[in-house]
């Protein structure tokens, strides 16, 4: 972050702007929303700066800039349109001590002015460094569409009432309130106009003073493979209302960023063969924080019924009497078939589909490998990179075709996908060639379709 977005005080101060045409007039627009003393120097101002000069909403000097002019000024937007003019107001401002803007030109300028979404007093300001401003315009856009009127109204009336509030609890009951506030009964209230959201707001209080504090609870919520989107709406929702969010390491930060700001966020990241945190201290967090009332997510990548621990940590939480649920998700098997765009089963190829581990807890995981080495099979093997030569060695001798596809998926559903097609008699080499870092998922018994569409690089040994 290049540029770090704060909201300026801008009551009784000083901003300066120099330039009387389209460029002073489009900031001008935005200033005058202030409640900051404006003056502009223009030499040739347009009618619009003038009437406003009448009208007492800035001073207006009809003349060039001079050294001086920007004394105690804030801020200066240097908006003539042209380099030499800019340059020399710039420079004026900078020896005065004002932060200085020089229109459409970021690299002379030491603030950018966002993109503003409006619904006094909440503010949106939208950036994008300079680089994009059509998708700052867009967003905005968006934002107006899906913001309604009355936001500033609610606001403003929700501001008054933020002493008469403070009769609930710190923390979730007062939360809850304002969320039962802004995005239920207020909208209601103001449909019928103005005066009713006051009253609305009192009996909204009532209502919740009369409410029992909440229990602690435990979320166990599958995050997916990787790709916010591909979260639900319920794990969405989960995180928003979350005190405490206890994570795993493959749990991608865009997700964590989804989480309430205020939560706690505890990582207890634990890795294949690696250093982890042990069962025993997740579980003894997730029981203190459950106790302590807190509304606990317990975030785990995929679907945390799929090789997950799971019940271990319901175990703890059930002795504990702390209530539970759990919010499905995408396992890797499913976001990793759909990037080669295949299907798990297929009539008349497949009509079971086993989900494996390449290691356990005691090392290389044993299965069934004789059932698996016919014909057709598909597993999905999770875990299964160091354990690629052991898995490739007990379906050679249980009579596994040598040629039988193998296609190993990293990073599926992340922008640093890639996609592994090889056999089972080339895995161990393949794979090692390939130099795999991020979690994958191997398939037995599947290569990519021909025809998808595969938004990742793949490296195939066919095609090589
Ligand atoms: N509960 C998880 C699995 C946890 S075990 C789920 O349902 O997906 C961890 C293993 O999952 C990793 O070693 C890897 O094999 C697989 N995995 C998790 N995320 C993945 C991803 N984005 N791409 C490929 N494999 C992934």
């Amino acid at each position: 972050m290049d540029h770090f977005p704060i909201f300026l005080a801008t009551a009784g101060r000083r901003i300066v702007l120099s330039g009387g045409g389209d460029a002073a007039l489009a900031k001008l627009r935005l200033l005058l929303k202030t409640t900051a003393n404006l003056t502009v120097f223009s030499l040739a101002p347009a009618p619009e700066i003038k009437n406003w000069a009448t009208a007492g909403k800035l001073t207006l000097i009809e003349r060039a800039m001079e050294p001086g002019d920007t004394m105690c000024a804030v801020v200066f937007y240097a908006a003539d349109e042209d380099a030499v003019e800019d340059k020399r107001t710039a420079a004026i401002a900078h020896a005065d001590g004002a932060l200085v803007n020089v229109v459409d030109n970021l690299e002379d300028s030491q603030f950018i002015t966002p993109a503003i979404v409006d619904r006094d007093p909440v503010t949106i300001a939208i950036g994008t460094e300079g680089a994009a401003p059509v998708l700052a315009r867009a967003i905005k856009a968006d934002l107006e569409e899906k913001l309604p009127s009355t936001l500033g109204t609610l606001a403003r009336i929700g501001k008054g009432f933020r002493k008469m509030s403070y009769t609930l609890p710190f923390g979730r009951a007062r939360r809850d309130f304002w969320r039962d506030f802004y995005f239920n009964a207020g909208p209601k209230a103001i449909a019928e106009g103005e005066d009713a959201v006051r009253p609305a707001l009192d009996d909204l209080l009532n209502t919740h003073l009369k409410n029992e504090a909440r229990e602690g609870h435990v979320a166990f919520v599958g995050a997916g493979p990787g790709d916010p989107e591909l979260l639900t709406l319920k794990a969405r929702k989960a995180l928003d209302e979350a005190d405490v969010v206890i994570y795993d390491r493959l749990i991608s930060p865009e997700i964590l960023e989804l989480a309430r700001r205020e939560a706690v966020m505890l990582d207890v990241g634990k890795e294949g063969f690696g250093p982890s945190t042990p069962q025993e201290t997740i579980n003894a967090l997730l029981v203190e924080h459950g106790k302590s009332g807190a509304q606990v997510v317990r975030l785990k990548s995929g679907d945390s019924t799929v090789f997950g621990r799971l019940d271990e940590e319901l175990d703890a939480v059930t002795a504990a009497g702390i209530g539970w649920h759990i919010v499905p998700g995408i396992t890797a098997a499913s976001a990793a078939v759909a990037s080669i765009g295949q299907s798990l089963t297929k009539r008349e190829r497949n009509a079971s589909v086993r989900f494996l581990t390449g290691h356990d807890m005691k090392g290389f995981a044993d299965h069934d490998w004789a059932a698996l080495a016919r014909p057709n099979e598909v597993a999905a093997i999770y875990m299964g990179k160091k354990s690629a030569r052991f898995v490739q060695g007990r379906l050679i001798m249980h009579g596994a075709d040598r040629k039988t596809p193998v296609t190993v998926i990293e990073n599926a559903s992340r922008p640093d996908q890639r996609v592994l097609s090889t056999t089972l008699a080339h895995l161990p080499v393949d794979l090692a060639e390939a130099k795999m870092t991020g979690p994958a998922l191997t398939f037995y018994g599947l290569a990519p379709r021909a025809a998808a569409e595969i938004a990742s690089t793949v490296i195939s040994r066919e095609f090589a």
